[in-house]
């Protein structure tokens, strides 16, 4: 018996933490979610699902954790695996991946939330067979990751696609935007909690012909825009809560197309584009499937 290799799971996020065991999308064994809290009564709770997943169906094999940053995902690094400094009371400079080794002394791989849903979405989903493309979300806060030629995004650290500039024309939108380090980047003009400070409601109560709409789709072309041209990426996948507004999709791939002005010579943005920006295939699961890919290549 036992041939059979368990993983766990972790995406941890800013609200809430989701752990699963299994082996893939079509083996999940067990599933749990609970709000974030301080680390340690948070990682305590997640022990404990693992600890009872065990007894019930055998060691794990290795552990995946794909979470908020900033975070350390360097393995060479002094401090891999830790929540750098972070506005999150109680996280900065936590050592996650000691803490989850203190219980469970089996390989532990960490990265991104986004890098996690991206290796999700590599492995199972919109972006199998892909060279390189990007993983982004839209909630609480924007972050973007991705794979290069089978690898995951690193280097001086992890990417912070949410924080670049774009342009910001004030008489259109005076709102001076949420971003703590520099008020109106991308995430500061166009993150959920951005929309809710801008029009004094959730993204959720927002109805389709709502104004909100049509500048959420204006900012997010704008950075995508910019990413392609950076990264020429084969495909962009869009993830996170105010992504759950699909009919988004169809205003943001048209002003790609207006933005980009027929200068990237690909069908890809052209004609193509209903297949080049998408959601995830894996749904809201791209991030704890992720990580159990994670923990698969730990
Ligand atoms: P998190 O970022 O904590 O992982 P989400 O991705 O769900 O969680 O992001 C939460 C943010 O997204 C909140 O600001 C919320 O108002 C917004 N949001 C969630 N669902 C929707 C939706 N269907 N439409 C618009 N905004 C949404
Ligand atoms: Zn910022």
């Amino acid at each position: 018996m036992g041939s059979i290799k368990l993983f766990g799971g972790i995406e941890g996020g800013g609200t809430k933490f989701n752990c699963i065991v299994g082996t893939s999308p079509d083996d999940i064994r067990r599933e749990e979610r609970f709000p974030t809290t301080t680390p340690d009564a948070t990682l305590d709770k997640a022990i404990r699902f693992f600890q009872q997943a065990e007894a019930d169906f055998g060691r794990l094999s290795a552990l995946g954790i794909a979470c908020f940053g900033p975070l350390d995902p360097l393995p060479a690094s002094p401090t891999f695996g830790f929540i750098l400094p972070t506005t999150k009371p109680h996280w900065s400079n936590f050592n996650v991946v000691g803490k989850m080794k203190s219980a469970f002394d089996i390989p532990i791989a960490f990265d991104t939330d986004v890098n996690g849903a991206a290796f999700g979405e590599w492995t199972w989903g919109a972006a199998v067979g892909l060279d390189i493309f990007i993983y982004l979300t839209i909630g609480t806060g924007i972050g973007g990751g991705g794979l290069v030629n089978g690898k995951l995004t690193h280097g001086l650290s992890h990417p912070e696609m949410g924080h670049i500039r774009i342009p910001h024309d004030t008489q259109r939108d005076p709102f001076e935007g949420v971003c703590p380090f520099h008020k109106d980047c991308f995430e500061g003009l166009a993150s959920g909690p951005a929309i809710e400070k801008r029009w004094g409601q959730k993204g959720e109560t927002l109805p389709p012909e709502h104004p909100a709409w049509d500048l959420e789709a204006h900012y997010i072309a704008l950075a995508l825009s910019n990413f392609i041209l950076t990264l020429s990426p084969q495909r962009i996948i869009i993830g996170g809560g105010v992504s759950g507004q699909k009919f988004l999709f169809p205003q943001i791939r048209v002003q790609v197309k207006e933005t980009l002005n027929k200068y990237v010579q690909s069908s890809a943005v052209g004609e193509n584009i209903d297949k080049y920006i998408v959601p995830p295939a894996l749904g809201n699961r791209s991030g704890v499937l992720g990580a159990i890919a994670l923990a698969q290549s730990a």
